[in-house]
């Protein structure tokens, strides 16, 4: 028997150890060795495209390979888990927004500060983080797989940027619509081709879509007073002296009566902290409630009208070119 064994055990060995030790030794005799890329083959260096980045945190003025400044946009200012589509819209808006104003484009930089491209704070410029910030925003199980989504993103569209007659957009955009985007002259003062009112369905699924807030007579009251002295308003039913007089093309207040006075919708919306221009009013008791449909300024690209689009099939390209009206995108880096 314990003959029988010791036979079994130096076959096994045989198989498992030798033979493929002998087959692997013969291989390289037969294979031969890769030859070594020559040195005149090899591609000079190219100039690596920086961005100038003020970071806010440490008040210091960082240069950021383009691309990795683009990354870190787009993982600061999109959901991580959104479809893929709407992650590269996002990044060829971002490197857009960048390539506007870098001045090594003929860009004029962040305006206020005159030594950066751009800087991180999100209501001046967009927002930015660093792969520590991601790791914490989402956590160790899910860092690499959003890490490697957005590098995904980043690299299927490296380079480009959207242009309308020639030159690089202003590609704003915001959270959530109503069902539809505004016209840029609806919201600010000026006119601008590329951002038309257009439809942006499907969105009922963000967590903003819809925002319900309630506030006692008292501080509407003196919120109004408080921002308007002179303001002739009735103190028990200020309500009863609200009318819209302009609703946008995108469905929502430009212009309302309140009291004596002609306001416009996006002093309504700040004064009260409401998501949208899109409102609309009760008498809930001794209070007042505000519905909102959306959130955001409403100009521009929907991001979660862009998922949608996404998630119905549209790619980057036709995301891009439906939320910015006539825009052709370009590798220019
Ligand atoms: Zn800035």
């Amino acid at each position: 028997m314990k003959r029988v064994a010791y036979i079994l055990i130096f076959f096994v060995f045989f198989i498992v150890i030798v033979i493929p030790g002998l087959i692997v030794k013969s291989c390289r005799t037969i294979l031969p060795e890769r030859p070594r890329q020559q040195r005149e083959f090899e591609k000079p260096d190219r100039k690596e495209n920086t961005v100038a980045l003020y970071i806010n945190s440490i008040k210091k003025v960082e240069k950021i390979p383009f691309e990795e400044y683009v990354k870190g946009v787009v993982a600061a200012e999109m959901p991580a888990g959104f479809q893929m589509e709407a992650i590269k819209a996002q990044a060829v808006a971002a490197r857009t927004y960048a390539y506007l104003r870098w001045r090594e484009a003929g860009g004029n930089g962040c305006s206020l500060h005159p030594e950066a491209d751009v800087c991180d704070d999100p209501t001046h410029c967009q927002a930015w983080i660093t792969k520590g910030e991601m790791l914490r925003k989402w956590g160790i199980f899910s860092f690499y797989h959003y890490y490697s989504k957005i590098n995904q993103a980043v690299s299927a569209t490296e380079g480009m940027i959207m242009l309308y007659d020639g030159k690089p957009i202003d590609p704003v955009f915001f959270s959530t619509s109503n069902g539809k985007t505004e016209n840029s002259e609806d919201v600010w003062e000026n006119y601008i081709p590329y951002l038309r009112s257009v439809t942006s369905p499907d969105e009922e699924t963000s967590p903003k879509f819809l925002e319900i807030k309630q506030f006692p007579i008292d501080d509407v009251v003196m919120k109004l007073r408080q921002k308007w002295p002179d303001i002739v308003i009735d103190s028990k039913n200020p309500e009863r002296q609200w009318k819209v007089l302009e609703v946008s093309a995108g469905g929502r207040i430009k212009t309302m009566q309140v009291g004596n006075k002609t306001i416009k919708g996006t002093e309504f919306r700040q004064l009260f902290d409401l998501n949208s221009t899109d409102i609309k009013w009760e008498r809930a008791g001794k209070s007042i409630k505000f519905t909102c449909v959306g959130f955001g300024h409403g100009v521009g690209m929907s991001q979660y009208g862009a998922n949608a689009m996404a998630r119905n099939g549209s790619t980057f390209v036709d995301i891009l070119k439906h939320y910015y009206t006539g825009v052709e995108i370009k590798k220019v880096l």
